[in-house]
Order: C-alpha cells, then structure tokens, then sequence
C-alpha cells in the first residue's frame, strides 16, 4: 500500500519556512514582497485558483493585489497597464492569470512582462534560461512536483520516469527537470502507441494530460512514484486526477491524491518566485 503524499501538509510545512523569510524582512523595518495578479473577466475556475494564491500570499505575509480588467479589455489597454507594473519598483511578481479571452493574444501578454517579475517562468526568455541550465524561474507546477519528489528524499537518478501530456505549462519543464535530475524520461502524449506499456515500465509516473483516470492503476508497475497532475470535474461535482487513484494506491509506493496533491505545491511555489523575484530587485 502506497505513503500516500498529502500536498497540503507539505506546502504548509514548506509555507512556513517563507513565513519566517518575510516575516524578517519586516523585523528589520524592510518592505515585504508584493505579487500582482491580473485577472481578465471572470472565469470561474480563475477566480478559485486566484482566491487560493491570494490567500497563501496573506498567510505568509507576501502582499498581493488581484488586478481585475473587464473580459472585453483592449490589448493596448492591458499592456499598458503591465508596462506600469513593470516599472513600479514596488512590485516584485506580476502574474497574468490565463486562460484569457480569445481576442487576446496569449504570447504578445507574456511576452510584455518583465522577465525579472515573471514569477509564473512563462517569458520566452525565462523558459530559454531553464532550458540552458542558468537559474531563472521554474515554472510552478513543475518546481511544486520536484518539492513533492524531493520531500521523500528520492532519487531520480538511474530512474525511468513517464510524463504523460507535453503542455509548455507542465510536461515538457517537468521532462526537463526529471532529466536533469539524472532520470530517463519518456514524455508521452495523445499520439503515444502504446501509453499503457510505457507506463507499466516506469519507477515514475507524473499524468498531466487533463484526462479523468487515464492512467489505470493496474498498469502501475509496483514500487513507482505516481505523480497525479490532472484536474478534472466528473458530473457530480467531485474532482478526480488523471490517474485511477484507489488502484494506483495498492500498487505504487508513494502516491499523490487529487485534490490536495500537486496543487498546493503549486502555490507554495509561487510563493517561493515571488520571494525569489523580490531578492533580484533588493539584493
Ligand atoms: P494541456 O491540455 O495543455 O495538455 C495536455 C497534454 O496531455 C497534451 O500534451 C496532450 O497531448 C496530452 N493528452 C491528452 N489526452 C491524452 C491521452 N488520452 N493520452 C496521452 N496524452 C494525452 O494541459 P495542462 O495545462 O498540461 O494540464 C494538464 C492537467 O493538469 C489538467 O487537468 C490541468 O487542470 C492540470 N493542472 C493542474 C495543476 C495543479 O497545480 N495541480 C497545474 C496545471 C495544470
């Protein structure tokens, strides 16, 4: 039966440690870091994930302002306005809460943030500096998954690991740092043949494809690490990952639920570039 990984714990466990870096801060009569969010309309699901980073902000210590703009803005108007933030030396993180609406150019938005403010590591030039290894920011649902990993102590190397999805957002960075940490990484997608024989031969699964129980448990070779990513809202309301849990569990030896697995992390690491982000601009 598998140690099943409860985020919530450890991103509180882990929270507490940026608790007392801010609360420091303030000891010594400095300023504390401060995170923009900006939401655009009112995307329900974006609203939630706000309300969740807003209040892991307040319960650090970290400033936050949630700025919201009308889903018909003007892209001349919301650039202008990340411009501003750029220059505001007392605004460490700017984060542009996505999906946006379709008139919006999704890259053109990105790209105008400030690479140093880009506390989410979506600025091409951020992902770019990942990719060649220089310290940037991480994404954060794939620093939130390494958190996870390295709260056991595990070792990657010499690992087989699967990632299943190859979104910007998670399964590629995720490749990146699994194969960084000396696993050898398959990254599977909708096109993979045969997605049930890779997985069955991983030591490491991590599923983030945005598909209800798409992993079977069976498949879980026994002893691997399932990483469950998915979110997904089944028709009574109940939330499910994209991994069939209540198998999983018998068969792997660390496990992450959903809800209360990877999401949290998410969040504390978050917390962490926004801490990151304010000791570029204070250091
Ligand atoms: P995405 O839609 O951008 O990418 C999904 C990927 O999965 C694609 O590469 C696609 O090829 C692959 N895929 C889809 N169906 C597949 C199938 N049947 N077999 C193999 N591959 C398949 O999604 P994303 O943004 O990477 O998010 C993935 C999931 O993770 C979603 O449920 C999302 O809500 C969730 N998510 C959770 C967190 C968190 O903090 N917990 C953060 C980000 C995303």
């Amino acid at each position: 039966m598998a140690t099943i990984i409860y985020g919530d714990q450890l991103a509180n466990k882990l929270n507490l440690q940026i608790k007392s870096v801010v609360a420091l801060l303030k000891a010594q009569g400095k300023r504390v870091p401060r995170l923009i969010v900006i939401l655009v309309g009112n995307n329900p699901a974006s609203l939630s994930y706000i309300k969740g980073k807003t209040k892991a902000c307040e319960n650090v210590g970290i400033d936050s302002e949630v700025m919201k703009f009308p889903s018909d803005v003007s892209e001349k108007n919301l650039l202008d306005a990340i411009k501003k933030l750029n220059q505001d030396d007392l605004v460490d993180g700017i984060l542009v809460q996505l999906p946006l609406p379709n008139h919006l150019d999704k890259a053109t938005v990105i790209n105008a943030i400030n690479p140093n403010k880009d506390v989410d590591g979506f600025h091409p030039l951020n992902i770019g500096k990942m990719y060649s290894n220089q310290n940037t920011f991480i994404p954060c649902t794939p620093l939130g998954i390494i958190e996870i990993i390295k709260s056991v102590n595990y070792s990657l190397a010499g690992k087989k690991a699967v990632v299943v999805g190859r979104s910007q957002l998670v399964g590629l960075p995720i490749s990146y740092l699994l194969t960084k940490a000396n696993a050898t990484v398959t990254l599977c997608h909708s096109k993979t043949v045969d997605l049930v024989k890779q997985v069955q031969a991983a030591d490491v699964v991590i599923a983030a494809a945005g598909a209800p129980e798409l992993v079977k448990g069976a498949w879980i070779k026994p002893g691997a690490f399932v990483i469950d990513v998915g979110i997904n809202r089944i028709s009574n309301g109940r939330l499910i990952g994209d991994v069939e849990f209540d198998v999983a569990k018998q068969f792997a030896k660390y496990i992450t639920p959903v809800p209360k697995g990877v999401g949290p992390l998410t969040i504390h690491a978050l917390l962490s570039n926004t801490v990151k982000a304010y000791n570029l601009k204070e250091n």
